[in-house]
């Protein structure tokens, strides 16, 4: 089978250069490992951070390594407790056709339950991120008006759902692109959406809430995170969940430039990371599930055919080239 590895470290944008396609043998699974044949993995934007060197949440990945991330596939052979061949199981060994997992990094899913991709979207990492982020984090409250950046994304579509659905007044939208505020306000249920291209995000945010935002759910930063600052209610509570705008820049880009503001107006900032809030795991599998199965929540896939084509689909993450989550059907 096939494994994508780094080939080198990118300096601002990433290329394809900086991946290698290489060609290897199916790895033999040890005691207490199952061997997984990958069927559909995940290409996410915290990638980027481990492309490169330097301590964060998660190490960097190793130049000359395969990379790694979210993937759902089939056991085809077992060699732990508890797995049979013919299993689903959910692991972090994707970019690669055959992973051997130990059985403790593994998670049984069942197919039947909900379409397989849905383990790395609505039922997963990003929809466990919309949930904790608003309920955990923002601690959102019914009447609130909600303002989500990167909206049309994996996380942001999500999350103005959740919070629509529990009882947001009014949600608010930006994307890079006309037709991702048509899918917002048409398909979403957003309130209100706006093209960040289309002008100043501080204008056009004030224009979609004259009555100012209670709570910031930021997946993008810079601009858009000085723009929440100003539109902002006193006591308004602010979910950092990422800041894409940031990732790709070679050099520290400036911060907001109304910082005080968050004194003045007695903000909550506060960052997060998904893995941190297990706690609030079976309440986001409880209630999300639920409204997955009465098809209340909407959700579009982008899906990338081909293993070999999973670095070009992580660039166009990158890129915006997705709507709703960006997947990479492996077999
Ligand atoms: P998305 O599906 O939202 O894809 C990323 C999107 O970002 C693109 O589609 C693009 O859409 C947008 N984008 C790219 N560059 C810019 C820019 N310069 N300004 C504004 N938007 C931009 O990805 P995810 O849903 O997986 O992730 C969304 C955010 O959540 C990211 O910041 C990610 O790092 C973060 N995250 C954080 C987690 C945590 O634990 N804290 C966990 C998971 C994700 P467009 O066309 O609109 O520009």
């Amino acid at each position: 089978g096939l494994e994508i590895r780094l080939a080198s470290r990118p300096n601002g944008w990433p290329t394809l250069e900086n991946f290698d396609i290489a060609e290897v043998a199916a790895p033999k699974p040890a005691e207490g490992e199952v061997l997984v044949r990958n069927l559909v993995m995940s290409v996410d934007p915290y990638m980027r951070g481990r492309m490169s060197a330097g301590k964060s949440y998660v190490p960097p990945f190793e130049v000359g390594a395969p990379l790694e991330g979210g993937a759902v596939g089939e056991v085809v052979e077992s060699n732990a407790e508890g797995f049979a061949v013919g299993d689903h199981v959910l692991h972090n060994s994707g970019w690669r056709d055959y992973a051997a997992v130990p059985a403790k990094q593994a998670t049984k899913v069942d197919p039947s339950a909900a379409p397989l991709n849905a383990y790395l979207y609505v039922l997963g990492m990003p929809g466990m991120t919309a949930y904790a982020g608003l309920v955990d984090v923002a601690e959102q409250q019914e009447g609130d008006v909600v303002f989500i950046s990167g909206a049309a994304g994996a996380v942001g579509s999500l999350a103005g759902q959740i919070a629509k659905l529990r009882g947001a007044r009014k949600v608010i939208g930006s994307a890079g692109s006309a037709e991702k505020v048509q899918y917002l306000l048409d398909e979403v249920g957003f309130d209100a959406a706006f093209n960040y291209h289309d002008g100043p995000v501080v204008e056009q945010l004030k224009a979609a809430a004259p009555e100012g935002i209670d709570v910031y759910f930021d997946n993008v930063g810079g601009d858009h995170l000085e723009a929440a600052i100003s539109v902002a209610n006193d006591f308004a509570r602010f979910a950092e969940c990422g800041m894409i705008s940031q990732y790709n820049a070679e050099t520290p880009q400036p911060g907001p430039r109304n910082m005080f503001m968050m004194v003045s107006k007695r903000l909550k900032v506060e960052g997060f990371i998904v893995m941190d809030r297990a706690h609030i795991k079976d309440q986001f599998v409880a209630e999300v599930g639920a409204w997955l199965r009465d098809g209340k929540i909407s959700y579009r896939e982008t899906v990338v055919d081909g293993l070999r084509n999973a670095p070009d689909a992580f660039l166009g993450v990158l890129r915006g080239d997705n709507t709703g989550k960006m997947l990479v059907k492996i077999a």
